[in-house]
């Protein structure tokens, strides 16, 4: 009952109302898929004529039939930012700003609804990972995840959060963040996937450091979450590791059941589709401040909309082949996604990689601790499948962004 009230405090505080969002998502993703279909196309026609009846770039739409809708992206909203807004909104509006993985910084105007859900998505992706309302959460993550005014501090504090920050992780940092996960009984660590597999290394070298500790779930976040990672970071602290996506400004949020096979899609506010060229595209129906609609994420995966044994009707993502940027070109054209990179990987022992490239040159960084490592075979692979004037592979630091994020392909001007 208090943790209820704390939510609600929350909320009250926020402007929001996700702890009540939570609830009802909590039972609407258990519905029959012929309701679910049905309440996802009411919603999605009901945004269409709100848009064509509210936004300047949408005037004159009459067809509620979504494939005759222009696509937009980041830029579609750059170019002309007032016309998208919705110029009758009278709630209140949320300025959100976003890193983008180019690193161009994206702002956008979000709804009441759209900040509520931000919230019930990851309330619902921790209770699907085994979390109780109210339970101890550590976030490892960077500025992106949480801010520190006072306000924020005052949410952690009511919701039983604990930030830990994956800036500058050494192993003095990473020593600490395992004390307080023992000390604090953490039941779920929730994170960036590069951050939560520094630590795990940590962890699999110090296995003491979270001796005795509380830990049901560790969920990753915000970036690709190879399988290396995956299988360190379920080593490293013993419990399974669940995988969370959000886009927020498409609208999309999705979250790996106990069953395990793909991420549902809370499709009580959004609906998503694939593109030709593999795109995840969002229309979200929660932000009606300014309309996103067959909105690009910029992610390349693959949709299921079969049933899932876990119950849920939701739609699941069953693929990410990594961020459609993060794409390796080569010389002809060819194009590579960051998991061909996980796969050339898988069973050497390796602990992490980046790719670096650039018009004619193709650098894989790897991390093997100081440990030998036979690259001539991957080396001839790359060869084989990839046209470049040079290769190589060779053991380096890694490049990390500002934001604490790390990515796995990074297209440079000039590769040294
Ligand atoms: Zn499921």
């Amino acid at each position: 009952m208090i943790n209820y009230l704390r939510f609600r405090l929350i909320d009250l505080l926020r402007g929001t109302r996700s702890f009540r969002l939570y609830r009802e998502l909590s039972v609407s993703q258990f519905k029959s898929q012929a309701e679910v279909a049905s309440e996802n196309n009411f919603r999605k026609i009901a945004l269409l004529k709100l848009a064509a009846a509210n936004a300047a770039v949408f005037q004159g739409m009459d067809s509620t039939d979504l494939v005759s809708w222009p696509k937009m992206d980041k830029d579609t909203v750059r170019s002309d930012p007032q016309g998208f807004i919705n110029k009758n909104y009278r709630g209140r509006r949320f300025l959100k700003k976003t890193s983008g993985s180019t690193g161009a910084p994206f702002q956008f105007e979000s709804s009441e609804l759209a900040q509520s859900y931000l919230w019930a998505c990851i309330y619902l992706a921790w209770s699907a990972a085994g979390y109780r309302l109210g339970q101890p959460v550590a976030f490892l993550a960077g500025a992106a995840l949480f801010s520190n005014t006072w306000k924020h501090k005052l949410f952690y504090r009511l919701m039983n959060v604990y930030p830990l920050s994956a800036m500058g992780m050494n192993d003095d940092a990473i020593k600490d963040h395992c004390e307080k996960l023992v000390r604090k009984k953490i039941k779920v660590l929730y994170g960036y996937s590069t951050a939560l597999h520094t630590m795990a290394q940590y962890v699999l070298q110090n296995p003491k450091a979270v001796n005795d500790h509380s830990l049901i779930a560790v969920m990753s976040t915000s970036e690709n979450l190879s399988m290396i990672a995956k299988r360190d970071i379920q080593n490293a602290f013993g419990v399974r590791v669940f995988n969370q996506y959000g886009c927020n400004d498409a609208g999309i949020s999705a979250f790996e059941c106990e069953a395990g096979e793909g991420l549902h899609i809370v499709w009580d506010r959004c609906f998503a589709e694939i593109d030709a060229d593999g795109h995840l595209r969002g229309t979200d129906f929660a932000n009606v401040a300014s309309f996103f609609i067959r909105y690009d994420t910029g992610d390349l995966a693959t949709l299921s909309h079969e049933p899932c044994k876990c119950g849920r009707a939701w739609p699941r993502i069953t693929e990410f082949s990594g961020r459609a940027n993060d794409l390796v070109i080569d010389l002809a054209g060819k194009k590579f996604p960051g998991a061909y990179f996980s796969n050339l990987f898988i069973g050497s022992g390796v602990k992490g990689f980046q790719v670096h490239f650039d018009e004619c040159r193709i650098k894989i960084l790897f991390d093997n601790q100081g440990q030998p490592f036979e690259a001539t075979r991957l080396l001839d692979r790359l060869k084989r499948d990839m046209s470049f004037e040079h290769y190589s592979i060779v053991e380096a630091p890694f490049v990390v962004q500002a934001n604490g994020k790390r990515r796995y392909v990074i297209k440079m001007e000039a590769v040294e």
